[in-house]
């Protein structure tokens, strides 16, 4: 059966999507923070199906409650009413600070950045938007421009969009934060653009900012920033896109601080900030609810998807009164799907899951136990170059050595991701050389399987150096 299905696979399903490992894994069950393939081999989910399955595969309560409504209404589209939605928007909006209020329910996190991408230039009358070199936001059309991982590049013929990427008017920030030197990339690329809210396309270009050091201080970045802002073409700023924590980049972190002031730059020109929080919102940080709130800033705007739904297909916007109803004035939106009565019943589920199993917390205690234990592969192997994040999400570069901070080649990654899943553990990967360990279990994991994932991790890296 193994061979069939690798041989139906590659007949029918789209060679755009690549499987992880050399030999994939074919998945039939899940528990909790366990995973089950064909044979009956078990692993340990170390990504939550990409930072996705926040209280465990198939969590008791959450199935419970998608099984009831399952019998009772699974879909209406948003032009009708139903209690689920009602219920749902209450239990989150609860849980953001003030204005942030107003929701609109949809399916990816794609979706919510396109989104709010619209809210941005429909609030502000502004077009151009700002993201970071290295973030990654979705791989829609319109949001492909705001992603910048280097292997999520688009190469359409002339006329299908740009030479690089379908961008709209997008300009990078600064960027830094791995622990690998940053190799030159592109410094100025011409670009199309999708429409403003006035439906006019503009031709500009976007800079990509080259991080000098890892090391940057924080003055660095703001200089750098302020010279996206004020030199660039970006004269007319809707609005500026983060993730609190960069996750496909590879865990990559701002300096103190730096985002506060990105914020006020951002809002003396007009225009509106966004949290990404499709990655680290959900109590995944462990300290706080939302990664924004890590930074201590308060977004125009906050995108949401993945832990939301457990991993049911689900994703939300949620804003103020005012920037909800500038969208409202401008556009007619609808979407079939966003908030059905499932998805708004297992969201409700999920939020009453991580309250109750006290999940932010656990977050909070293992991520901390986890990061630290990690932390000491970097004195033992100089190919460990850095350990670093927050919460369960944890980040592992992977170098040739501490000296020359070149990326571990791909290969060898390849390797020892491949030997950890041989020995029961599944790593995530990230970083413009796909050189980085993503760590991200659903939030239940305990400190028993910590060390049993560390054992195994370290073994990998063990048998690589003999
Ligand atoms: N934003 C961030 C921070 C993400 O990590 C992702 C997905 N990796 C997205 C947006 C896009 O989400 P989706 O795949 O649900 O469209």
């Amino acid at each position: 059966p193994y061979s069939r299905a690798l041989e139906i696979h590659k007949k029918h399903l789209s060679p755009v999507e690549t499987a992880y490992f050399q030999k994939p894994l074919l998945l039939h069950q899940g528990h909790m923070e366990w995973l089950f393939d064909s044979e009956g081999n078990r692993y340990l989910d170390f990504f939550s199906g990409i930072v996705t399955v926040s209280v465990g595969h198939c969590h008791p309560k959450v199935t419970a409650v998608a099984q009831t409504q399952m019998d009772r209404l699974w879909h209406t589209s948003s032009v009708f009413f139903h209690p689920q939605m009602h219920e749902y928007a209450e239990k989150l909006s609860a849980l953001l600070p003030e204005p942030l209020k107003v929701i609109f329910l949809v399916n990816s996190g794609s979706e919510a950045n396109d989104l709010a991408m619209m809210m941005a230039r429909a609030y502000s009358n502004h077009t151009d938007i700002i993201s970071f070199r290295g973030a990654y936001h979705g791989c829609s059309p319109y949001t492909l421009g705001l992603t910048n991982v280097g292997t999520f590049k688009v190469k359409l013929p002339s006329g299908m969009g740009c030479r690089s990427t379908m961008c709209p008017d997008v300009f990078r920030g600064p960027w830094g934060g791995s622990y690998c030197r940053d190799s030159p990339v592109q410094t100025v690329r011409k670009c199309s653009c999708a429409p403003g809210p006035n439906g006019q396309g503009r031709r500009v270009e976007c800079h990509f900012w080259i991080a000098a050091d890892c090391c940057q201080a924080k003055e660095q970045y703001i200089e750098q920033f302020k010279e996206t802002l004020n030199t660039s073409v970006a004269k007319s700023i809707a609005g500026f896109f983060a993730e609190p924590i960069q996750g496909v980049n590879g865990i990559v972190q701002y300096p103190k601080e730096f985002l506060k002031e990105a914020f006020a730059l951002v809002r003396e020109r007009g225009g509106v900030c966004i949290a990404d929080e499709v990655q680290t919102g959900f109590g995944r940080l462990g300290s706080h609810f939302w990664g924004f709130q890590t930074h201590d800033v308060l977004p125009d705007i906050v995108t949401m998807a993945k832990g939301i739904g457990n991993g049911f297909p689900m994703a939300a916007v949620v804003t103020t009164p005012e920037i909800a109803k500038s969208l409202a004035n401008c556009l007619h939106h609808f979407n079939t799907f966003g908030g059905s009565p499932l998805a708004c019943a297992i969201g409700s589920a999920v939020l009453e899951v991580i309250k109750e199993d006290n999940l932010q917390k656990n977050s909070q205690e293992v991520g901390t136990y986890m990061l630290l234990k990690f932390a000491e592969l970097r004195d033992e192997f100089d190919i460990v170059g850095d350990v670093r994040g927050k919460g369960l999400m944890i980040g592992i570069e992977m170098v040739q050595d501490k000296m020359s901070r070149q990326p571990l080649p791909k290969t060898e990654v390849n390797q020892i991701h491949e030997d950890c899943k041989d020995m029961g553990l599944l790593l995530g990967r990230g970083g413009i050389f796909s050189q980085t360990f993503r760590i991200a279990p659903p939030m239940c994991i305990t400190k028993l399987e910590v060390d049993f994932a560390f054992e195994v991790f370290r073994s990998a890296l063990t048998q690589h150096m003999e």
